[in-house]
This record gives C-alpha cells, structure tokens and sequence, in this order.
C-alpha cells in the first residue's frame, strides 16, 4: 500500500505510483541555488525528488532539527504521520536560508501547534462530503460540478482544508472518471466543470487527456476551470504540450492557480504562466489569507501588483477554512476586511482580489464586506 495515491486512511498523499522518492540526494543547503538549475528536469522528475520530511527541509534550508518536536526516530513529527511533507525543490529553492520566518517555508514546515486541538476546528471544515453527489464529484453551485480529480498534490501546503480529506470513501479513482462523466451527462444545468482534487496537474498528460476528451464529448458543457498549485511549486509542468492541448480544446478553458506570496512568483513561474496567456487561457489566482505568511497588507499588494503586471488576476482571498491543524494560520475577520481596504486604497479595481469565505451548504462562496461578518 505504500505506493497508492492515498494512505490507508484515503488522505491526502502525493506518492502515487509514478511519484515513488527517488534516491536523489538533497544538498545540504539548498535554499539560494540557481532556480533555473530546478526548473530545468521533467515535472516528473520534480515529484519524484521532492524532500519528504519535516526534518529534511529543515536542513535543505539551513536550519537545525528541533528536537523539542520530533516524536520518533525517522526524525518525523506527530502531525507529519497523517499529513506528510511534500515539497519540491523548485518551491524550496525560493525559500530564504536561515530564516525560520520565510513566509513560503511556513506554508509547508510541519510544526507541533498543527497538534494542539481547537474547537471549531474539525476535518471537513466546509462539508464537502455533504456536497458529493457522486464518486469523485462535488456539486454545491449553480451551473458548476467540481471533479475530485486526484489525491495527489504537488506540495503539501499545512493549512489544507482537504489535508484530513477521506479520498478514498469519495470514489475518488485515480484514473476512473468514468462515474464523473456519467453523472455530467446526466446534470443538463452543469455548463462549467473544475479539475480539482488534490492537484490535477499531477495527473499525467495522458490520463489528462482522456479525462478532457471525454469532457468535449458532454454537449452541454461550455468551460472547463483548472484549479492547480502546480505552476507555482513545479513551474516546469507548464509544458508545450500541456498549453497546446487547453488551448485547443471546444471548450473555454480557465486556469486558477494559487499563490499567496510574492515570494513564491518566481520568474520560471512568471514567464511560463505568460506562455499560457500567450495562448489565449485566461489565468486567475486565489490565496489564502495566512498569519505570518500573508497578513501584512504590503504583502498582499506586492502580490496583487505582480500578478497583475504579468496579466494575472487575482480572483479570490480566503478565509482560512476551519480545518483540523491549521489553527495557527487563522488571521481575524476584522484584520483581512482592513487589509483589503488598504488594497483598494492603492490599487485598480481589478487588482483587488474578492475576500470570500466557505459557508456549509451556501449558495456560493461567502464575500466578506464589513465587520458585522462572523465565520461560524
Ligand atoms: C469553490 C467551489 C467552486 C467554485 O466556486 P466559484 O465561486 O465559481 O469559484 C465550485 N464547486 C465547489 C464545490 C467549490 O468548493
Ligand atoms: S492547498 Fe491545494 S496544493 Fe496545497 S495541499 Fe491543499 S489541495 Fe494540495
């Protein structure tokens, strides 16, 4: 089992067969090596060479092991057992060496408060087992279905709201979206179907392929939204191939990715991601709104004015969703709202992304516009 896509728990999990560890070994200190260096091996490669453990990446990025954390004798933590690490070299690269605060390795370092229980904080933070209509299928809005189209991710991002995901119990099959296209064809009213998961971008261009061409062949369908980490963390899975097939499709294909730090834009990202605008794709981004990493409003601006410069639009900024483990990362209501004042304050309209949060059982996502808004 140590090759599934999912760990017996159905969780989270990117060692899906064809990302098993390589043996490759991670230079002591990575962080500060040339970018292009990374960039340059196939996507596949990236995963399969990934850093693995909260121990390693502490090294890779020059700090030493905290022993106060560690539970057992590989080096791992508690929360690292159900969540494992995963993070790529091209993300880790970004990372400032020494610097225990760098706003991109907290979104990835396990840390021991992910342990410490907060109530309001549980597994399925926005009741997306409610909204699963079938296998692999979440059906919560108007006119759009979402297909879970992989457990596998390309980094493991500590605040997940689906890092206590049960994969599994959804159907969810790595290559098996035959029940996803059925119930398609038979929902008249879906005009617009996301790839989500997990990460499908993970998904190898063939299977990725299929999945689109059976997608074509539902009538009814007019858009197809993409919603990936992949071009951030692994900016190299942007390939010619993978641009020509979107862009060419019948359907209207819309990219969302996900960044929350300027830091994390890098020019690999940057000149890759314009490839596809280029293409005729449209790019949006959305982030989530995280302490320490994101909750200075300058940060936010250095992101917006940089997506923006690059043709990119910032879509949505999240209220961390409640989930188990992340409670360390939850910034105030009142903080975001003023955040995104002073966002409007400096920039375009069209640069301001929309503050939003998830809702069990709305109708769409939730903004959040004033201070009389409470989450739960
Ligand atoms: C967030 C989400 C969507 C997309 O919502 P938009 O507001 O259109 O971006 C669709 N389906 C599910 C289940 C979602 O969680
Ligand atoms: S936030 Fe996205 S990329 Fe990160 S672990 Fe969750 S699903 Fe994967």
């Amino acid at each position: 089992m140590r090759n599934g896509s999912t760990n017996q728990s159905g969780k989270i999990l990117a060692t899906s067969e064809e990302f098993v560890p390589t043996a490759f070994h991670v230079p002591g200190e990575l962080s500060g090596m040339p970018l292009h260096e990374f960039e340059q091996v196939h996507w596949q490669v990236a995963m399969k060479r990934a850093i693995r453990s909260g121990l390693q990446l502490r090294k890779a990025v020059g700090l030493s092991p905290d022993s106060a954390e560690v539970v057992d004798p590989s080096g791992k933590l508690a929360c690292e057992q159900d969540f494992p690490t995963f993070a790529p070299l091209e993300f880790v690269a970004r990372i400032e060496p020494g610097n225990p605060d760098d706003p991109l390795l907290k979104q990835i370092l396990p840390v021991a408060a992910e342990q410490v229980e907060q109530a309001g904080f549980a597994a399925d933070p926005v009741g997306d087992l409610n909204a699963l209509v079938s296998p692999g299928v979440l059906h919560k809005y108007e006119g759009r279905a979402l297909i879970l189209t992989t457990a596998a991710c390309g980094i493991h991002c500590r605040y997940c709201f689906r890092r206590e995901f049960p994969y599994q119990e959804t159907g969810s099959r790595k290559d098996d979206w035959l029940p996803s296209i059925e119930y398609l064809k038979n929902h008249s009213d879906v005009e617009e179907v996301i790839l989500s998961g997990g990460d499908p971008l993970t998904t190898l261009d063939e299977k990725l392929d299929k999945l689109i061409t059976a997608l074509e062949g539902v009538p009814h369908l007019k858009r197809l939204r993409i919603h990936s980490r992949m071009p951030i963390v692994i900016p190299q899975r942007i390939t010619e191939e993978l641009v020509k097939r979107l862009s060419s499709s019948r359907l209207a294909v819309w990219m969302v990715i996900h960044a929350n730090h300027p830091q994390e834009l890098s020019e690999g990202v940057l000149s890759r991601l314009a490839h596809m605008i280029d293409a005729g794709i449209p790019v949006l981004n959305q982030a989530v709104l995280l302490r320490g990493v994101n909750d200075q409003a300058e940060t936010l601006i250095e992101l917006c004015r940089r997506l923006v410069n690059h043709r990119i639009q910032p879509y949505y900024l999240h209220q961390l969703d409640r989930v188990r483990g992340a409670a360390h990362f939850e910034v105030p209501v009142e903080t975001g709202l003023k955040i995104i004042e002073s966002l409007r304050a400096v920039l375009p309209g069209f640069a301001v992304p929309q503050y939003v949060y998830e809702e069990p059982g709305a109708k769409s996502k939730s903004p959040l516009l004033d201070n009389t808004f409470k989450v739960n």
